[in-house]
């Protein structure tokens, strides 16, 4: 709710609406309070007296009544009116959608189709008809703006309710056994809700409009009684020669309906959960960058990073998200990057390419060089030609890097034509080559399956169809196989094994499962906290780990065949990215740690092909180089 609040207060032009309404709406409640002559005593002697003159603020109407009283009773009146048709109108129409959105089938049909023949009328026309039938009055009014605007809302929240009714939170409450009515007041309501405000806080100006064009028409109020629309009606006739009548009224609907239409602006921008998921700060296009100086240049690999440093700035609050990460791959190489959920794995491997959000995302030091060149707050034209032609990414939700309405062939074909023109016929050829190097069978007609037609081993492999899509240099995949079962997941790697040794293709291979390591990477990194702790070649990495942390992780990982034995789990959690302690992050959790451990910086050293950043390693790696 502050939250809310404070998005609303950021839009200057809701915030002055807010404030006018309600001042408005202040005066309106107060007005019997107030010491006003009664609005509705003539008086002909004074007829049309100017405004600012003698005993009437506002001047007098053509009856002699005071034209201040008369507008603020009337401002009531409207205010009270439109409110009420607004209510009325979001909550019938609100109910209607949901139930015809929830139950579908024939209910939805039958509701909305009585719905579309109120909408048939032209809104104003039967407006006439339900007063004419009616007969004139307020009350009366007040029920056809309310039905008029009943379609509107029962359109607006069946489609929300149709989208909410498949989900599988839905599904969820149905398996445990939840009635209907329950599911809807506690499941669906609350997720319409932000939608009926939003509908409901951009028309209730239109609906006061309405009321007052009918009150205009002498449909509405009935005199003496005034609101904002009969007072503009009788003074029509004095429009020339007594404008003021006139404009006093007028100047208040368009203050009202100004200020409610600025606020419902407001409310829908803070409100609508799709502008709230970032369509207000949009991310740039790519990572901010803010660095004080480019570190030299120490791999030698196609690609290098240097001591990359990637924070999440929220607020006051800095997470270290990547705290200085140097690694390096050389073509046909494959280098595991192996974690627990939460180290920075994937925020290191988006922040190669610049794809870190921004905001929150900061690259705030290091280089990330590929051939050589220094890709970090490089132009944004040089990153975009790099994208997914020199280096490509995988990602683990196939399902969600795939777009839900195009065909896989064209999505393919499209991965292509955004690095170089090519031809339709091309484009599908060229699509149908990249399916049947993934090993997809009958190609031909896969190219013309949607996404959700295809299971997630295969979805995964048009995801790696796509990243081969211009063949590129470096590939970075993000635990692409962590949704798969295993033999998928053996495929997948087999295949991304042959591409590496067929293309030369250098791969980064993030996952947090040492099987997968064994099988696929030459080198691994094991990362914590946002920094490696431990680098090395894989067998020797895995035969004999140097870092505790490594150790510990090696010691989690059940062994098939191995028989039974205790599991070492790792207590404690990993530390939180914006509050690191001094010296090593894994300390807390660690059986060695010494004062010295947590004195001060640890630096990460090299002994031959391994690199620990530990004081008190496992064992001397000297040793072993030297075996
Ligand atoms: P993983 O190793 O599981 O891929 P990530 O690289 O996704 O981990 O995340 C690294 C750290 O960065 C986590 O501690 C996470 O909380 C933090 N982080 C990621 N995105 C954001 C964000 N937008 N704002 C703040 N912190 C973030
Ligand atoms: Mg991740």
């Amino acid at each position: 709710m502050t939250a809310f609040l404070k998005l609303l207060a950021r839009n200057r032009l809701a915030l002055w609406g807010g404030v006018v309404l309600a001042v408005v709406i202040f005066l309106a409640l107060i007005t019997p309070l107030l010491p006003l002559p009664d609005p509705d005593v003539t008086n002909t002697a004074d007829r049309f007296k100017k405004p600012f003159s003698e005993g009437a603020f506002l001047g007098t109407d053509h009856l002699g009544r005071d034209l201040l009283s008369r507008l603020m009773w009337g401002t009531r009146l409207s205010l009270a009116v439109g409110f009420a048709a607004a209510i009325i109108a979001a909550t019938i129409g609100a109910a209607i959608g949901i139930i015809a959105g929830y139950y579908g089938g024939r209910t939805d049909n039958v509701i909305m189709r009585g719905v579309d023949m109120l909408m048939a009328f032209p809104y104003i026309l039967l407006a006439l008809a339900i007063v004419a039938a009616l007969g004139p009055g307020l009350m009366n009014a007040l029920i056809a703006v309310a039905a008029v605007n009943v379609p509107f809302f029962a359109r607006n929240i069946r489609g929300i309710t149709v989208g909410i009714a498949n989900k599988e939170f839905v599904d969820a409450a149905r398996l445990a056994g939840m009635s209907d009515a329950r599911i809807i007041l506690t499941e669906i309501l609350p997720n319409v809700v932000p939608v009926i405000v939003i509908a409901m806080s951009t028309t209730i100006g239109w609906m006061i409009l309405e009321t007052a064009g009918l009150s205009f028409l002498g449909l509405g109020s009935q005199p003496p009684q005034a609101d904002l629309g009969s007072m503009l009606g009788e003074a029509r006739s004095a429009l020339i020669t007594n404008p003021h009548t006139s404009i006093v009224p007028g100047v208040m609907i368009l203050i009202i309906v100004m200020a409610i239409n600025l606020l419902g602006d407001g409310v829908r921008d803070a409100l609508d959960p799709r502008l709230k998921s970032g369509a207000l700060s949009r991310p740039m296009p790519a990572t901010l960058v803010d660095r004080k100086h480019v570190p030299k240049p120490t791999g030698d690999g196609i690609l290098a990073l240097d001591d990359l440093q990637t924070q999440f700035h929220v607020k006051d609050r800095v997470y270290k998200a990547v705290g200085g990460v140097t690694l390096s791959v050389r073509p046909g190489e494959c280098l595991g990057i192996i974690g627990e959920s939460g180290s920075g794995k994937s925020v290191t491997a988006l922040s190669v390419m610049g794809l870190v959000a921004s905001p929150p995302g900061v690259i705030t030091g290091g280089a990330v060089r590929f051939e050589g060149e220094d890709l970090v707050g490089a132009p944004y034209e040089k990153l975009r030609a790099l994208r997914g032609n020199k280096v490509a990414y995988i990602f683990q939700d196939p399902l969600s890097t795939l777009h839900p309405l195009y065909r896989v062939g064209d999505q393919l074909a499209e991965a292509i034509s955004s690095h170089r023109r090519i031809s339709r016929a091309d484009g599908r050829a060229n699509a149908i080559e990249l399916l049947k190097s993934v090993r997809i069978p009958n190609a031909e007609s896969r190219i013309d399956s949607y996404p959700h037609e295809m299971s997630g081993g295969m979805r995964q492999r048009v995801g790696i169809a796509m990243a081969l899509a211009n063949d590129p240099d470096v590939i970075i995949a993000d635990e692409p196989t962590t949704a798969l079962d295993v033999t998928v997941q053996a495929q997948i790697l087999a295949l991304l094994n042959d591409l590496r040794r067929e293309r030369g293709l250098a791969i980064v291979f993030i996952t947090h499962d040492f099987g997968v390591v064994a099988q696929l990477c030459d080198r691994v990194a094991v990362m914590y906290a946002g920094r490696i702790v431990e680098e090395g070649v894989t067998g020797e990495v895995l035969a004999a780990p140097v870092h505790p942390y490594t150790k510990r992780l090696i010691d989690c990982v059940p062994e098939l065949g191995g028989g039974r034995r205790v599991l070492a789990a790792i207590p404690g959690l990993p530390p939180m990215v914006d509050q690191l302690p001094e010296g090593c992050a894994f300390a807390e959790r660690c059986d060695k740690a010494a004062p010295a451990c947590r004195a001060g910086e640890v630096a990460l050293v090299a002994h031959g092909t391994r690199a620990v950043r530990c004081i008190d390693p496992e064992r001397a790696p000297r040793t072993e180089a030297a075996q």
